[in-house]
């Protein structure tokens, strides 16, 4: 038996769920690329995309998806054979290392562990080794979607200036933007990249860097600068040049539908509704791992990631649990990937999610835990709601 009909809810990290307005966006015909509309539309992006990343730099859109903003972030300001160090916290940060080692940069990961944020004291401590600063860039995300961590950016910067170290610093927003404060200048992060299917709520093929004065010096002795991701190329005046070819049109249409309805909610707005849910979030786990086979990933409760919550389930595969929400009860829950995969299950509350869209998932985990016999707390979705009834008033 399923109760499954109608709408399948995508509770995955990522597509997330599109708002139907950013759906009815792109139902439009394809517009002339050289005039009239699309260039306004690509004159707001690129005011509206610099205030999310919190930055007066200059950002670039790619027709491309994450993987795409990794490589044209490396590409544009790191030379051959040089060295940056990759903090490791989850699948991501190391992820983007080995794709800037197979364009021929040298990687050194900071070792590091999938169920804690990186440690700033290790990062300040690697640094001061560096004498000789060989290591020319710092990777870290914000958040890893794989293991739930969200890392402090800020207080890596703090640990980079400790050590004094000038290596540019990289971040990796993609799970993060739109979900949580991100200020560029202010944590004086010098590339950040993104993607658009994630926190900004738009269909997956637009990738977003954002890069400062650093930055853009170190794009001019750039060696892996190549003609689709360049900088320089597109800063041209001709509208073509600004997306290295044809404008991605509709992706475009849908984002700045997208990010209207984000800013008409306001950042600060955003961050405080996916802290809220994701707490409540957080409150279900909590009581089900009350019953000895889940638990959280990320052990210390101050570094799980507001935007996706992932959580182990010990000796048992989580598979018939995310197959029994999938097929039972038209809910796709994230499983567990890289070093977690067939041991943990994620649920994302990243981009559009409201209360009974993260109710609706917290009581289809709750429902399957019970039809498969899963030991598990109760009352996981009644703490979710008593918790969001405590915090959110009139
Ligand atoms: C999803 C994700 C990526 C990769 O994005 P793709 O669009 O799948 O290439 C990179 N970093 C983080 C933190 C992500 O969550």
């Amino acid at each position: 038996m399923s109760v499954a009909n109608g709408r399948e809810f995508l509770a995955i990290p990522g597509p997330t769920n599109i708002p139907d307005a950013v759906l009815a966006a792109m139902h439009r015909p394809a517009t002339d690329i050289y005039s009239g509309d699309m260039l306004g539309i690509t004159r707001t992006l690129l005011e509206d995309l610099p205030k999310i990343f919190g930055t007066t730099g200059r950002t670039y859109i790619y027709a491309a998806n994450g993987h795409g903003g990794w490589e044209a972030a490396v590409s544009n300001v790191l030379s051959r054979g040089e060295t940056i160090l990759v903090l490791e916290s989850g699948l991501f940060a190391v992820g983007w290392g080995e794709m800037a080692r197979i364009m021929g940069v040298k990687i050194e990961v900071l070792k590091g562990d999938w169920r804690r944020a990186v440690d700033a004291a290790a990062v300040t401590q690697r640094l001061r080794a560096d004498v000789g600063h060989e290591i020319k860039a710092i990777l870290a995300v914000q958040i890893d979607t794989a293991s739930g961590v969200v890392n402090d950016i800020p207080a890596i910067r703090g640990a980079i200036d400790a050590a004094g170290h000038p290596a540019l610093f990289m971040v990796d927003c993609v799970a993060s933007l739109g979900c949580m404060p991100f200020d560029m200048d202010g944590w004086g992060v010098d590339i950040a990249m993104a993607g658009s299917q994630k926190g900004l709520m738009t269909p997956p093929g637009l990738a977003f860097v954002a890069g400062n004065e650093r930055a853009h010096a170190a794009h001019q002795k750039a060696d892996l600068r190549t003609r689709y991701w360049d900088w320089t190329f597109r800063q041209g005046e001709v509208h073509y040049q600004k997306y290295g070819g044809t404008p991605p049109q509709h992706l475009l249409f849908a984002l700045r539908k997208a990010l209207d309805m984000l800013l008409a909610e306001g950042l600060d707005h955003a961050a405080r509704r996916h802290a809220l849910l994701a707490e409540a979030t957080r409150q279900a786990v909590a009581r089900w791992a009350e019953g000895r086979v889940l638990t959280f990933n990320v052990r210390n409760a101050a570094e799980r990631a507001n935007s996706v919550t992932t959580i182990l389930t010990q000796d048992r595969d989580p598979r018939p649990l995310a197959d029994y929400c999938r097929h039972q009860c038209g809910v796709v829950l994230g499983v567990g990937i890289g070093e977690l995969s067939g041991k943990a299950f994620r649920i994302a509350h990243m981009g559009h999610v409201n209360a009974p869209m993260v109710f609706g998932v917290l009581g289809a985990v709750e429902m399957g835990l019970a039809a498969l016999g899963i030991p598990h707390g109760k009352g996981g979705v009644q703490a979710a709601v008593e918790y969001l009834g405590r915090e959110v008033r009139p």
